[in-house]
């Protein structure tokens, strides 16, 4: 193990990320999960998280906090919010939009997937049309920034279509809340997920979905877990204002510093623009490198790029990343199935000038390995 004074390396994943000292220290407490004071944090964390997103409660939207990371959260969604007769439509180009298909499979839900490639983004017309076909769809779901690849979905254009023929719209904006602003009522969304360690730079542990009031109300009966209940978890909080089974308490003391530090930031537009520089830097010094990243720049997140490896017999995954790392920044594999790519993301506590010295380590590694480089 290193020593506690050695420095961490840098994080370009999409999650666990780099988080600030302060957050990492705000985890130095011992919490009573059942006394006021720390029922008073995780109130003031629901509140707050509906602030990030622009809702309230007196305009009919809720925030339940579930244990668990980010894929607990849209397999609670599907577990209480479909009814039984349900069926829903999942739009996917990676393999989170997959991973939905996998939680509809397991819970044995009537589903039918609308596809695209890694590189297209969802295609509302296509949806448009499904849901004219088939009126037994309840229930429309998409990933906002699918981070295999880095790819935004068109979320507005998707939850008119799921509006206008009045379906259920569930978005996993896992990886861009709090990273792009984004008007839940503008884009008809009735739940949204997204995890503690992603965009509000927070530790893991928990994941947390904001949802219409009156659409979770109307799940009653409909739950096929007990623990992942999300009506039974709102009840739990409304009661006494706990979890109904034993919280990340120290994932929560950080998350409650992250979203200070968010909202010094000025909230997800002004955390935005970190990201962007952030992006940008990135592109400009793999463009140094001859490395553009794999997708066109129209459909390209500020979250996560993915790159394609350079075209050389002397490069090797395993080697460049343990290269790379041992220097410091741990970059993240790949996970295009049509192409060999490897990724970086520049979320979480990361500056510009970190950008550029990950860029800077990824030049020393290849000229290392006798990778040529332009120039
Ligand atoms: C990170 C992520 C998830 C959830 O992943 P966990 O490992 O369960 O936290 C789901 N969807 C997207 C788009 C993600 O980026």
């Amino acid at each position: 193990m290193p020593l506690p004074t050695a420095k961490d390396k840098l994080l370009f994943t999409p999650g666990p990320l780099t988080t600030s000292l302060d957050v990492k220290q705000a985890m130095l407490h011992d919490a009573g999960s059942w006394h006021h004071e720390f029922n008073a944090k995780v109130a003031g964390i629901r509140n707050a998280l509906l602030g990030v997103a622009g809702v309230s409660r007196d305009a009919g939207w809720e925030c339940v906090l579930l244990q668990g990371s980010g894929t607990f959260g849209v397999e609670a969604v599907f577990l209480t919010g479909v009814p039984p007769s349900g069926k829903v439509a999942i739009l996917s180009n990676g393999a989170y939009g997959e991973r939905m298909v996998l939680m509809l499979q397991h819970a044995r839900i009537p589903h039918v997937v609308l596809r695209t490639p890694e590189d297209v983004p969802n295609d509302p017309r296509a949806l448009d049309e499904l849901l004219a076909l088939d009126p037994d769809i309840t229930h429309v779901a998409a990933v906002h920034c699918e981070t295999t690849t880095g790819i935004l979905n068109p979320i507005a254009e998707l939850g008119a279509v799921a509006r206008r023929h009045r379906k259920t719209y569930v978005v996993d904006a896992m990886s861009s809340f709090g990273a792009y602003p984004i008007d839940l009522e503008a884009c008809g969304i009735d739940y949204i997920i997204s995890s503690a360690n992603k965009c509000i730079e927070g530790v893991p542990g928990f994941s947390f979905i904001l949802c219409r009031r009156a659409v979770l109300l109307a799940t009653e009966g409909w739950a096929r877990s007990l623990s992942m209940n999300l009506l039974d978890q709102l009840r739990g909080f409304e009661k006494n204002g706990q979890f109904r089974y034993t919280p990340p308490t120290h994932a929560l003391l950080a998350f409650e510093r992250a979203l200070a530090e968010l909202a010094m930031e000025g909230g997800p537009a002004g955390r935005a623009r970190r990201y962007q520089e952030n992006h940008a830097a990135l592109i400009q010094g793999m463009a140094s490198l001859g490395l553009p990243p794999y997708l066109r720049p129209e459909v390209q997140s500020h979250i996560i790029t993915s790159f394609a490896y350079p075209v050389s017999p002397a490069f090797q995954w395993p080697d460049f990343y343990a290269r790379v790392a041992e220097k410091g920044f741990l970059l993240y594999p790949g996970k295009i199935s049509k192409a060999d790519t490897f990724r970086i993301g520049n979320i979480g506590r990361l500056f510009p000038s970190d950008m550029r010295a990950v860029v800077h380590a990824i030049r020393e590694a290849l000229t290392e390995m006798g990778v040529p480089l332009p120039g």
